[in-house]
Order: C-alpha cells, then structure tokens, then sequence
C-alpha cells in the first residue's frame, strides 16, 4: 500500500508558476518605484528574539497576545518567526548605528511573515509584504509621500479600486487625554460591546475602534474622534498631510475609526481599502511610529512605514491582468538519438543567447512533439531527425503561418540567433 502523501500546514500556501509571474511583475514594479525615490533594499532575518517584538508591537496586540510562532532554540533562548518587518529594521537601523552618518534612511524589503491567525480567504498564516520605511524625517511629508508611492504603485498596477484612509493618533503628549474620554464612553456604552472589547475597553481602549463585529462598530459610531483631542503639533502635521494630499491630488478619506494593530504608532495613520477582496479590505497599512526606536534604545528619531499585502495584492492584479507567461521562442523537435545530442547542444547555445528553446528528452513521434510545442504555445518548431542530419539542413516551421524554410545544419545556432534576435521576432 503506499503511503499517504504528505500535505502543507494549514494556512501556509504554494505559489505556484502561473502566480509567481504575476508576483514578479508586481515586485519589480515596486522596486522600480522604490528605486526611483531613492529607497534602498534592506534584508533582515525571519527569526529574530521573542523581545524584540513583544516590547515594540506591544503585550496586548492580536498579534503578540495570540498570534506569533515563539520556540525555544535548542539552548532555550525564546524566538518568534516575524510577524512584521518594522521592528526588525529598527533593530538593525539601531544596531549597526545607521544614524551616526546620516539619520535620514529609506529603506524597503519584501519578504515573508508569519501569523498564526484563523485562515480564510485573504488570511495565511505566512504572507508576504512590501514593506517601505522612512527614518528620520520629522516632517509630514515623509507621511505624504508614503501615501503617495502607494498611490502611484496601485495605479501603475492598474488597481484603481482603492482609497486611502487617514487618521492621526495623536503623541504622547495628547493621546492619553483622547483615551480617556474613549475608556469613559466604553463604559458607558459596554453592554453592546463584544467580549474580546469589554476586555480591550479597561487595558487598550483604542483597540475597540477597528474590532470588527458589528454591535462594536455601530457603537464606535458615536466614539468621540482622536482628531478633536490632538495637541497644536499633531493637529498642524496631520493638516500639512491632508494639504499636500490635495495638492498632489491623492484622494483620501479621514477616518476617526481608524487605528493600527500594533502599539508603536504615533501621529499619521493610514490603510488602503479596495471594495475587490471582500471581508480583508485592507490591502496595505502604515503610519508613523516616532517612538518606536528610541524605545528599543536606539536615539530618539522619527519615522514611518507601510506594509503592502503582497498576497492580496496579487489577488486584485489577477483580477485585471492574465499573467504575462513567458513562451518558449522555439520547440526543436528531435528524432533519434544523433539527433537529440545535437539539438541539445543547440538549445543549449540559444539559451545563453537568451532565446529560449525547448524540447523534449523522450524518444516520442513527431506527431506527439508538435502537440507538445503547440501546448507550450511555441510559435516556431525546429525539425530534425536522421534524414534532415543526412541532407545537412533542418526544417523552421512557423506553426501560425503554416510556413517552413530550411536551415543549413552548419552555423545554424548563428542563423537562430539572427532569426530571433531580430526586433520584433519574439
Ligand atoms: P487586517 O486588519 O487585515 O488583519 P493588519 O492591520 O493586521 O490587517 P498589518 O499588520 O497592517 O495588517 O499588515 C499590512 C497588510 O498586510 C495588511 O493590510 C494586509 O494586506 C496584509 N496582511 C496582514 N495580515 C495578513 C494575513 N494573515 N494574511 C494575508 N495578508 C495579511
Ligand atoms: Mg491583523
């Protein structure tokens, strides 16, 4: 009997050829995005210590609370898969003194994270995010222009279902005032709240702003809004943000619901939303987190990022552009084995040459072999069997035209090369 085949974990996925072209196609447009506004790439570990993220995303987040993959190594050390890669770059921001010779850095990386939260559609255990990080820039118009790069990369994705929501969150100095008033109300109204928010309401308040069950959201309603508690520099920072949005033409919705599910963040808030995934709106989120690495003992500095959803990314580009599969140039078709030695020499040749031939290794008919190039969708076929090696030519079949002319066997790689390479040919 054989055994059973053994399964990915849930809410872990393969991407699959026929995906990652797409997934491609949307990182190289990021990066070239990136690159252009002077980010630079930054790649940081998956593992990193359980400390690092309990004390920055905060002990009473989702994510710390209940979601993180934690294991002792074998010498008992605790360590957490990253959850999120803005804690990992303060770290190593901090740790190799990156502010000593010029504070100001913009970083971006992309790469897996790991939740374990309730898989559904939109929602893995491990995803992948964009990440884009701003250090040392106090200035709103770090703000603004994160907002606008995400703008920009939607657009040049053609992704036009989406708005982003704003909100500040205030500092050190205004929030408290502004989580009072929030906690009293909560009381007041905690008979309609969730259980998860009757505990959020006394240790996290502002957590019960974003909680998704609908008898908490229609009370959050009539939640006093952050925005009418903000200090004079909060409020003339956030104003700066929405004056220049306008200017740049960046639509965008205030949202005094709005908050993020990590602790650190300070000021400027921000998610993008689309209508295209359902239940998941979120398809990115950010904001500014200007205490984040002084906490982690770094120099005080300011700074901002986002996180891009690549997976659900994915999903909405999928919605308005097929992926762009890359066809072989050509199919050789070999028949016999003197046949096949030489044309995988060939392939081999014009695959250095960036002309991508394919062929088969088996001994099938040539009936079977054009069945095979026409699934790859090769629009040329080579032809060769004994015959052909004998009269020192081969045959070049278009298989749309219905045409065919004949190639000398000496220089031939030369002769594709040419064929190829020729504007327009491919
Ligand atoms: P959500 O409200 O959907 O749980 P979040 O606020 O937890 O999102 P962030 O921590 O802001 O998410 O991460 C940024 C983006 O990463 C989200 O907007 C979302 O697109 C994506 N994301 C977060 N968690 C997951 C997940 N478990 N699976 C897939 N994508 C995710
Ligand atoms: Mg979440």
């Amino acid at each position: 009997m054989s055994r059973p085949s053994i399964q990915l974990i849930r809410g872990f996925k393969d991407i699959l050829p026929g995906e990652t072209e797409l997934w491609q196609h949307i990182e190289r447009t990021a990066v070239a995005l990136f690159e252009d506004f002077g980010y630079r790439e930054i790649r940081i570990p998956i593992i990193e210590k359980t400390e690092l993220f309990a004390r920055s995303i905060g002990e009473d987040t989702d994510i710390v609370e209940k979601e993180m993959y934690t294991f002792g190594d074998r010498k008992g050390d605790l360590l957490t898969l990253r959850p999120e890669a803005t804690a990992s770059i303060c770290r190593s921001y901090i740790q190799h003194k990156m502010y000593a010779q010029d504070p100001v850095r913009k970083f971006y990386t992309i790469g897996p994270m790991f939740r374990r939260e309730r898989p559904q559609k939109g929602r893995y255990r491990q995803f992948y995010q964009i990440d884009a990080e701003i250090f040392g820039v106090e200035a709103p118009y770090a703000d603004v222009e994160l907002i606008f790069l995400l703008r920009t990369l939607f657009e040049r994705l053609k992704v036009t279902d989406t708005t982003a929501h704003i909100n500040s969150l205030g500092c050190p100095a205004c929030r408290p005032r502004f989580k009072d008033a929030l906690a009293d109300m909560l009381t007041a109204a905690a008979a309609s709240l969730c259980s998860d928010c009757m505990r959020r309401k006394d240790r996290n308040p502002l957590r019960v702003l974003d909680c998704k069950a609908p008898g908490c959201r229609e009370t959050m309603r009539s939640a006093p809004s952050i925005l009418d508690y903000l200090c004079d520099a909060c409020r003339s920072h956030f104003s700066t943000v929405t004056d220049m949005l306008t200017q740049l033409r960046v639509p965008f919705k205030v949202d005094k619901q709005l908050v993020r599910g990590l602790d650190y963040y300070t000021r400027t808030a921000f998610e993008i939303q689309t209508g295209a995934l359902g239940a998941q709106s979120a398809v990115a989120g950010g904001g500014r987190y200007d205490g984040l690495v002084g906490s982690l003992g770094g120099p005080e500095t300011p700074a901002i990022g986002f996180a891009i959803g690549l997976d659900r990314l994915a999903e909405i580009v999928s919605l308005n552009n097929p992926a762009a599969v890359r066809k072989p140039d050509l199919f050789i078709a070999a028949l016999g084995e003197p046949a096949r030695k030489l044309a995988y020499g060939w392939s081999t040749a014009l695959g250095l040459a960036g002309i991508s031939a394919s062929m088969d290794f088996g001994d099938k008919s040539l009936k079977a072999q054009l069945k095979q190039a026409n699934r790859l969708g090769a629009d040329q076929v080579l032809i060769i069997g004994q015959s052909e090696l004998d009269a020192g030519a081969v045959v070049l079949r278009d298989m749309a035209a219905q045409t065919q002319r004949e190639i000398p066997v000496k220089a031939i790689v030369a002769a594709l090369i040419e064929t190829f390479c020729k504007p327009g040919a491919r």
